[in-house]
């Protein structure tokens, strides 16, 4: 699909373009912030799941925002799998958040300090057997939020990407333990269309006694009917759309009144690489 038409489909892809944002998920964070006021007294964040890093761009705007005359620098961890083109005043790391080698890692440049705020906007490379994926989304959040209940301060906030299938009461009591506010909120730039919605978590207070393990207690939950919460066991969170309402809605189409610009950040190791190194050498022809 050439660069022009997807400008054409997709308004906040292109507006990300516009305004400098490495992907159109910026929007996201952004219109989830009108509703919550999610950086108000945050000056340290973890961006987990972070690449190419829109997310890490919209901390590192508002954080600076928030500093005053002298104080220190905001503090911004962000971490992924894949390599991500460096962001002034963001300490990258290259891992999976789902090992503990990563949280342990992430843990140790707090330095015994903790975050205010903890995103994670992870999302695995969808397969379409929905069952499957939604499991797998369930088992990234579940390791965002053991890596949080080590690095959050009491009283802080988790933002998360949840899938919301039909498993989705049983993560909310799971965070509704750390969390006593939890509400599950629809950005108007996440498409209609797609299952996706994010947690806000406020108000992070850990169970009395708990003690953060990185031998994660919460995850490989056994989904199915058995567990299913089911009657006053069942957990129903608030749910709220948010982002400017009469704005561009994220399943339209707009016609393209602009030249088409170059994605600010290119992937800096694309899976795709080899296939089009191949192609350019003509190899697929050659293949009988
Ligand atoms: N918030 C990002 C931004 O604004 O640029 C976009 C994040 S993208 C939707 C989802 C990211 O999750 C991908 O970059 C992917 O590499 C990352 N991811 C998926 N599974 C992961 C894991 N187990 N550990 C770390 N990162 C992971």
């Amino acid at each position: 699909m050439g660069k022009s038409s997807k400008d054409k489909r997709d308004i906040y892809y292109r507006l990300a373009k516009e305004q400098g944002w490495r992907a159109r998920s910026a929007f996201k964070l952004l219109q989830i912030d009108e509703e919550f006021d999610l950086f108000k007294d945050v000056h340290k964040a973890v961006d987990l799941c972070a690449a190419p890093g829109s997310w890490s761009q919209v901390l590192t705007k508002k954080l600076n925002e928030n500093r005053v005359n002298d104080a220190s620098p905001p503090k911004i961890v962000a971490v992924d799998l894949q390599a991500m083109a460096p962001l002034e005043g963001v300490i990258q790391i290259q891992g999976d958040i789902t090992k503990s080698s990563t949280a342990e890692q992430i843990i140790s440049y707090f330095e015994g300090e903790l975050a205010d705020l903890v995103v994670c906007d992870g999302a695995p490379d969808v397969t379409g057997l929905h069952d499957m994926d939604e499991y797998i989304q369930a088992q990234l959040l579940l390791s965002a939020l053991n890596i949080t209940t080590h690095i959050l301060r009491p009283g802080g906030t988790f933002v998360a990407k949840i899938f919301r299938g039909k498993d989705v009461t049983l993560l909310y009591a799971q965070l509704k333990v750390f969390f006593p506010v939890v509400t599950c909120s629809k950005p108007r730039s996440s498409r209609n269309s797609s299952i996706e919605a994010f947690v806000v978590c406020q108000n992070y207070a850990p169970p009395e006694g708990y003690t953060p393990t990185m031998a994660n207690p919460l995850m490989d939950f056994s989904y199915g009917p058995e567990n299913e919460l089911l009657g006053t066991n069942r957990v129903i969170v608030p749910f709220v759309a948010c982002g400017d309402l009469s704005g561009f809605d994220s399943d339209k189409t707009y016609p393209l009144e602009k030249e088409s610009l170059d994605p600010l950040q290119p992937p800096i190791s694309a899976p795709y690489k080899t296939a089009i190194s191949l192609k350019q050498q003509n190899f697929y022809n050659k293949v009988p």
